[in-house]
């Protein structure tokens, strides 16, 4: 029997036990898995707030279609019928530029003819036609690849919101290529993304059929989650796990024995005897394990920084909100100067998310530009807020529900020299065959990148046992 360890009882951490198990028994492997979360709840920054009626979720709101770890990991555990897709009313997207909301164009044609740019801004996007490809390898910033290709005014009013949306991040310092690896695929292969487009947009049909699922400036697919609110993917999956899995124990050090095994140590005196290894807890928290294990390692962990970020969520009376909210919600990019990120119509998006006659608004200050409102009391969050809300959507009302929650580290940053990070890791790592890593800090974000690739580790780790 091997016995197989996993820290971390996040998504990625529960969908790498999943799929060892799983795998495992389809290869005819004797594993026995035992995750450790250091809190003494599962799901990281997936958790479902319940009060008063409303869902709310703390951290991730859902997960894209589009990509297909997710839906599959939800086919694996039985779930596919309780998946809940947003609203189709929920479609639109809008920005916040110039002191209001204007709509993110869902055709090539409602974009020559939307304001998101000005007449000249349009142009030279359209130019992006006959910019040269990049040449040599520099590891470019998404503003620096932005500017070259669509110009300044492109990337502040629309690629800075994707970034905002995704990373809360600076575009000037995320690399696009960590980042946006598809994009910058993109400009090798057709050499220009204008030409990509009509390209992209035929596969796309192929595969997904008639279905509308974005907008042109806003990401593809369509925001799934789950009737009982995202945490209930955590909870079937842990259903589903054969093995122990035990919270409030939190991982302190790994060490490598002689024979090529790890011994796992907890808080206190526990240990755990493992022959694979797999830390699917965020690198900031990575970092303390594997010290012991290898201090350059522990280092290069060290340097992946994250965004701080703060959910506020606020619930309204709808009779006291006369704009239609008919829509996503918005992206406020850095260049409009606003206290939000981002704000959510989370009523309009999940119409079962608030009781009836009230309105859920889901909003996310901090980021990479505003790390300091992470720290402000509850009554200037909300101030800032209804401020925002107000200028955005007319809103005068006082909210009749508001909840908090703070993640001074919430979403890794990918800035320059990301790659080569990650290029370091690997190397490192192959000094310790039986440890693995996996979790969002490495090669995507979202949750979907953290489905992909827990499942990916599973395998890695069956590989490592049968010699391949
Ligand atoms: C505010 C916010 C909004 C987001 N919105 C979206 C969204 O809408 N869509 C999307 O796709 N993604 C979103 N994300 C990103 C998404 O939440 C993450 O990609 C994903 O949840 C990360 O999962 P994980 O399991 O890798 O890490 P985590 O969820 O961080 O889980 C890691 C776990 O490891 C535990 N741990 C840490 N150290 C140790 C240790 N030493 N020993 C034992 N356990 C340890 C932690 O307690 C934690 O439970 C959002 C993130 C935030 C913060």
């Amino acid at each position: 029997m091997k016995q197989v360890v996993i820290a971390g009882g996040g998504i990625s951490g529960l969908t790498t036990a999943f799929y060892l198990e799983r795998f495992a028994k389809e290869y005819g492997l004797k594993v026995e898995v035992t995750l450790l979360e250091g809190r003494n709840r599962l799901g990281g920054r997936i958790f479902t707030h319940r009060s008063e009626g409303f869902r709310v979720e703390e951290g991730c709101n859902g997960f894209l279609d589009s990509k297909p770890s997710t839906v599959e990991l939800c086919a694996d555990l039985d779930i596919s019928g309780e998946m809940q897709r947003s609203s189709d009313a929920a479609r639109k997207r809008y920005v916040f530029l110039g002191g209001r909301l204007r709509k993110l164009p869902e055709s090539p044609f409602e974009f020559v003819v939307s304001d998101l740019l000005s007449p000249v801004g349009k142009v030279r996007l359209l130019c992006e036609r006959f910019v040269a490809k990049k040449r040599g390898t520099k590891d470019e910033t998404v503003w620096e690849f932005g500017c070259r290709r669509i110009g300044r005014e492109a990337v502040e009013n629309m690629l800075d919101s994707l970034v905002t949306g995704i990373h809360a991040g600076d575009t000037k310092k995320i690399s696009v290529a960590a980042a946006f690896p598809r994009i910058v695929e993109l400009e090798e292969k057709y050499g220009s993304l204008l030409a990509a487009m009509p390209k992209v947009a035929r596969e796309k049909r192929a595969k997904e059929g008639k279905r509308k699922s974005g907008s042109v400036g806003g990401p593809g697919g369509v925001l799934t989650a789950f009737r009982e609110g995202l945490h209930y993917i955590i909870e079937r999956l842990a259903e589903r796990i054969e093995g122990k899995i035990m919270t409030g124990v939190s991982v302190k050090g790994v060490e490598r024995q002689a024979d090529g095994s790890y011994i796992v140590r907890g808080d206190g005196k526990e240990r755990w005897s493992a022959d694979a290894v797999a830390l699917a807890c965020p690198a900031h928290q990575a970092t303390g394990v594997v010290e012991s294990l290898d201090a350059p390692m522990s280092r290069v962990l060290a340097s992946i920084q994250y965004a701080k970020a703060v959910v506020v969520a606020l619930g309204f009376r709808r009779d006291e909100i006369a704009h239609s909210l008919d829509g996503f919600g918005y992206i406020a990019p850095r260049v409009s100067r606003r206290n939000v990120l981002g704000v959510l119509w989370t009523s309009s998006i999940f119409t079962d998310r608030s009781p009836d006659g009230m309105f859920l608004f889901r909003a996310i200050l901090g980021g990479a530009h505003r790390p300091e409102l992470v720290s402000l009391d509850d009554e200037g969050l909300v101030r800032l807020l209804l401020c925002d809300l107000k200028d955005a959507l007319g809103i005068r009302a006082t909210p009749r529900y508001v909840r908090i929650f703070r993640w001074p580290e919430a979403i890794p940053q990918y800035h320059v020299g990301h790659l080569a990070k990650l290029a370091c890791i690997e190397e490192r790592r192959k000094n310790f065959p039986g440890f693995f890593l996996t979790g969002n800090a490495y090669r995507g974000v979202g949750m979907n990148d953290c489905t992909r690739y827990a499942k990916e580790c599973a395998l890695e780790v069956l590989r490592y046992f049968s010699g391949k």
